[in-house]
C-alpha cells in the first residue's frame, strides 16, 4: 500500500540534528496519518549523516536513507528525495529543525481541503541580519520580475504538494533547477501557511554570502531571458554615449577647429565600450554554458546507496 504522505528531508552534514528532528516528527506524523514515509537523502555528507539514517531506518520501518555520491546540492537532494517519494501528498523540509514540525499539521489539512500547493512563508526572526532581510528581498523582487513567476521573501523549499503537481515537475526534464520557481511556474492554486523561523539546531549553514549570490545568479539565468535582453538595451545605451561623442569629435574638428583634445576622451570611450562588450559576451556565454550543460543531459544526481523499501511495513506503525 502506498504512502498517503512522504516527507523528503535533505541533509549535508546533519549528525547532530537528524535524531533530533526524528524525535519531533515521529509524533505529528503518527497523529496525522497511519500511512506515511520519511526520506532522508544524504547530500554527500562528510561527517556520519548517512550511518545515523542507516541505524533509524533500521528500527522504523517508514524511515528510508537515500545517498547521493557526492555533495550534488541542496536543489538535487530536494529532487532525489522527491524522485522517490511515493505519497499522495509530499512534504520538503531543511533536517536543521528550522523549519517548525508543528507547522506541518495545518500543511496536511490545507491540502486536505483542496490546496496542491501548500508553501510556508516564513516570518522573519528579529535576530536575522540586516544583510539577509535585504538581500533576500532584493533577490526575490529581481526574481520574480526577469521570471514573471511571483515568489515571495520568506518562501524556502518547506511546502507541501500533491502528488499530481510533483508529477508535473518531475517531468520537466532541466538540468538545472530551482524548486521554489518550478513549483509556482506550474500555476496551481496555493495556499500560504506563516511561520516564525527558527535557529539553526546543531552545525552552521552551508550557505555563506558568496554560496547565496551564486544561487541567486543560477536561478535567475536558468528562469529567465531578460538578462540577455537587459544586455540588449545597455548595448544601445552605451553605443548612444559612444555615439554622441563621435558628434562631439566630428564638432571639436571642423566646426570648431580645435583639434581634438587628445587620447583621453578616445581611450576612455575605447575601454568602456570594451567593457560593455565584454560583459555582454561573458553573459551571452553564460547562457550558452547553460545550453551545453542541458544538451549534456547528464543525470541530475547520482544515488550511491539506499536502504532498502519494505513495502509490506510502509504502514508504519511506531510501537
Ligand atoms: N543541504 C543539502 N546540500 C547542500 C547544502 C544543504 O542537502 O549542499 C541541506 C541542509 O542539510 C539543510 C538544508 O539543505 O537540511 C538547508 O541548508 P542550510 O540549513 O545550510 O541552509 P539555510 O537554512 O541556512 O538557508
Ligand atoms: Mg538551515
Amino acid at each position: 500500500m502506498l504512502p498517503t504522505i512522504s516527507i523528503v528531508i535533505p541533509a549535508y552534514n546533519e549528525r547532530g540534528n537528524i535524531m533530533p528532528l526524528w524525535e519531533l516528527l515521529a509524533p505529528v506524523l503518527e497523529v496525522q496519518t497511519k500511512s506515511w514515509e520519511v526520506i532522508f537523502v544524504d547530500d554527500g555528507s562528510d561527517d556520519d549523516t548517512w550511518q545515523i539514517i542507516v541505524s533509524l531506518s533500521k528500527g522504523i520501518p517508514g524511515v528510508q536513507g537515500v545517498r547521493l555520491s557526492k555533495n550534488f546540492g541542496h536543489q538535487y537532494a530536494l529532487l532525489a528525495g522527491l524522485s522517490r517519494a511515493k505519497g499522495q501528498a509530499v512534504i520538503t523540509m531543511d533536517a536543521d529543525l528550522q523549519h517548525p514540525v508543528d507547522v506541518l499539521p495545518k500543511l496536511i489539512d490545507a491540502w486536505k481541503n483542496g490546496y496542491k500547493i501548500v508553501q510556508t512563508i516564513r516570518q522573519e526572526p528579529q535576530d536575522f541580519s540586516f544583510f539577509k532581510k535585504v538581500s533576500s528581498k532584493l533577490f526575490y523582487r529581481v526574481f520574480s520580475y526577469c521570471s514573471g513567476v511571483e515568489i515571495r521573501s520568506g518562501m524556502a523549499d518547506f511546502r507541501l504538494l500533491d502528488r499530481q503537481v510533483l508529477d508535473d515537475i518531475l517531468q520537466m526534464g532541466e538540468r538545472s533547477i530551482f524548486l521554489r520557481g518550478l513549483v509556482q511556474w506550474t500555476g496551481y492554486p496555493r495556499f500560504d501557511v506563516h511561520y516564525q523561523a527558527q535557529q539553526r539546531y546543531s552545525g552552521s549553514t552551508t550557505y555563506s554570502v558568496t554560496r547565496m549570490l551564486r544561487f541567486a545568479w543560477h536561478s535567475i539565468v536558468s528562469f529567465s531571458t531578460i538578462p540577455l535582453r537587459l544586455a540588449i538595451i545597455l548595448g544601445f545605451l552605451t553605443s548612444a554615449v559612444a555615439f554622441s561623442g563621435i558628434i562631439y569629435a566630428l564638432y571639436s574638428k571642423y566646426i570648431a577647429q580645435s583639434a581634438v583634445s587628445g587620447w583621453t576622451s578616445s581611450v576612455s570611450i575605447i575601454s568602456f565600450l570594451m567593457g560593455v562588450m565584454f560583459i555582454l559576451l561573458g553573459l551571452i556565454g553564460e547562457y550558452v554554458g547553460r545550453i551545453l550543460l542541458e544538451a549534456k543531459g547528464r543525470p541530475r544526481f547520482i544515488v550511491s546507496e539506499k536502504t532498502p523499501v519494505n513495502n509490506s511495513l510502509r504502514m508504519s506503525n511506531l510501537q
